[in-house]
């Protein structure tokens, strides 16, 4: 048995008003002929239990979907593995079916992760949901992917350590690996990939690897080697494969002592280019500063109106510093000169955790406050990322483009990385604003390729950016990615349709 790959879509064909069909109205695809689910149902069940799988189509719709604005795109079968070992043992079944497999952490995905193009399996992996090795002396920790970064914090709440890779949604951890996710922690902490150590990967084929040798003994050894030079980095061939080269069923992560003192901090500027020139010059002056974001006017007042707060509507950072108490001080006179420079306002301070975690609440709220400034609307996520020095200019370039368009795209930005995100609120039943929104996303990620970036930071390629992908990456470049693809996976069973 197997199945055909769709001829290639064409640029942003997802964002069609089509892709807003409701779950239900989506013709049911079965993978295997009629008859051949009786046979395989029952060889899941004797893998992880009456209850660990599920035909439910309202199951099947709430793991077809992520939190983009791709349709949904129900697998056939949802299934929730306990151990890697039933991991391994559904892919062999998969594997011998011809069955698509598509891992599933919690759906907080933004480019069509999830959705099962050809049908299929479904593995939500929830159910395994263990810390397994804190190593505290080491700064390391190794855990299932269920665990969810929130999860992962609270466990270590009374450690004095923490993992600071801070997605907006309260995502899992493998799935955060999967996605090479980051956040607003990347300019001092790094993403997913500076973070992630070793991962245990469960192939196609049901055959389990470690991408570090250290983690091949089934006895935990102490003291994880955080330096190698062996052999191929096979941790960051995994780190945002989307899982189209395997399920990732455990991860080893990188920690970090919380800071003594940390305080945060906004500051509103009178024009765009004053808070990038800002950050910049911060970034270049040698402060290690935590976080700094940019929420332009349109954002700052979604952001007032949503958490009943009242910044000054203009351009604003929003900043955070760590360290002794000591190094706050210099940092921050450092920071408060270059901002002043520029003609920010003074600093509006948040030294308690109560007042900080409202304010980075706000800022991680950002997605459903652009949401709700045109109720009924749905909501697509640029996210292009530009070498700092031409940062300025792509943000006063995408909010000119923004005005002249008559588009509603409040920008919220990880500055710090030449990371930002215009939130598309559009109507899906208006298809002029649609074909306004399509043509936008693609100038500004040409724009961004043009300037040496790249047409995603954070949220992956997924089913959307597929096409972007080529034009960044080039011809001999993707036919390298295909032929990993291939070497691994050469039934083309792993999330088929994304990434390549
Ligand atoms: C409000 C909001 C704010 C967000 N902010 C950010 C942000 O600041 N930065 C950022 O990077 N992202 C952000 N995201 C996007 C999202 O949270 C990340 O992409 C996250 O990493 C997805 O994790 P997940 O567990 O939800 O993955 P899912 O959505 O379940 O899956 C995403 C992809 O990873 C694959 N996958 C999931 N688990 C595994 C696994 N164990 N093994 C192999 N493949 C797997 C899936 O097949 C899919 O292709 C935001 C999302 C929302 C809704």
């Amino acid at each position: 048995m197997s199945f055909a790959l769709r001829p290639t879509r064409s640029l942003y064909a997802h964002l069609t008003t089509s892709n807003f069909v409701q779950c239900r109205t989506i013709k049911k695809e079965h993978t295997l002929k009629s008859g051949g689910w009786e046979r395989v149902i029952p060889a899941f069940r004797s893998v992880c239990g009456e209850d660990g799988v599920s035909l439910g189509e309202a199951v099947r719709e709430q793991h077809g979907r992520d939190e983009s604005v791709h349709r949904c795109r129900p697998p056939d079968v949802v299934v929730w593995p306990r151990s890697v070992e039933e991991v391994s043992a559904l892919a062999k079944i998969c594997h011998h079916h011809h069955l698509p497999i598509i891992p599933f952490g919690t759906g907080t995905g933004l480019e069509g992760g999830v959705g099962a193009l050809k049908g299929g399996v479904c593995f939500s992996l929830r159910n395994m949901d263990r810390v397994l090795d804190l190593h505290q002396e080491d700064f390391d920790v190794s855990v299932e992917p269920g665990v969810t970064r929130k999860g992962l914090n609270s466990y270590l709440r009374d450690t004095g350590l923490w993992f600071p890779v801070d997605p907006g949604a309260d995502a899992s951890l493998c799935g955060m690996a999967a996605t090479s996710a980051s956040g607003t922690n990347a300019v001092r902490y790094g993403t997913m990939r500076e973070n992630v150590l070793n991962l245990e990967v469960v192939l196609a084929d049901g055959s389990i690897i470690h991408t570090t040798w250290l983690y091949t003994s089934l006895v935990t050894l102490p003291g994880l080697k955080q330096k190698t030079s062996a052999g191929y980095n096979l941790t960051n061939l995994f780190v945002g494969s989307e899982g189209t080269l395997g399920v990732i069923t455990k991860t080893t992560l990188r920690l970090y002592g919380v800071p003594e003192a940390m305080v945060s901090a906004v500051c509103t500027f009178p024009s765009v280019q004053a808070a990038v020139d800002s950050t910049v010059q911060v970034l270049q002056t040698g402060v290690p500063i935590a976080r700094i974001e940019f929420l332009d006017d349109v954002m700052i007042d979604a952001c007032n109106r949503f958490n009943l707060l009242s910044y000054p509507v203009a351009p604003t950072l929003f900043l955070e510093f760590h360290g002794t108490e000591k190094s706050l001080e210099e940092q921050v006179t450092v920071t408060e000169e270059i901002t002043q420079a520029n003609g920010g306002s003074d600093f509006s301070w948040a030294r308690d955790a109560e007042t900080r975690g409202r304010l980075w609440k706000a800022r991680h709220d950002a997605w459903y406050a652009a949401l709700a400034l045109r109720p009924g609307c749905k909501a697509y996520s640029t996210d292009v990322c530009v070498p700092l020095s031409r940062l300025p200019q792509i943000i006063v370039e995408t909010k000119e483009d923004l005005m002249l368009n008559r588009l509603t795209g409040p920008i919220a930005g990880h500055v710090g990385d030449g990371n930002f995100h215009c939130i598309m609120v559009m109507d899906p039943n208006d298809q002029d604003e649609v074909i306004r929104v399509h043509e936008f996303t693609e100038r500004l990620a040409r724009r961004a390729l043009a300037l040496d970036g790249t047409c995603t930071g954070e949220h992956g390629v997924g089913l959307g950016k597929r096409a972007l992908l080529r034009e960044e990456m080039g011809p001999l470049a993707i036919e390298v990615m295909q032929g990993l693809k291939t070497t691994l996976d050469p039934k083309n069973l792993m999330n088929p349709g994304k990434v390549l």
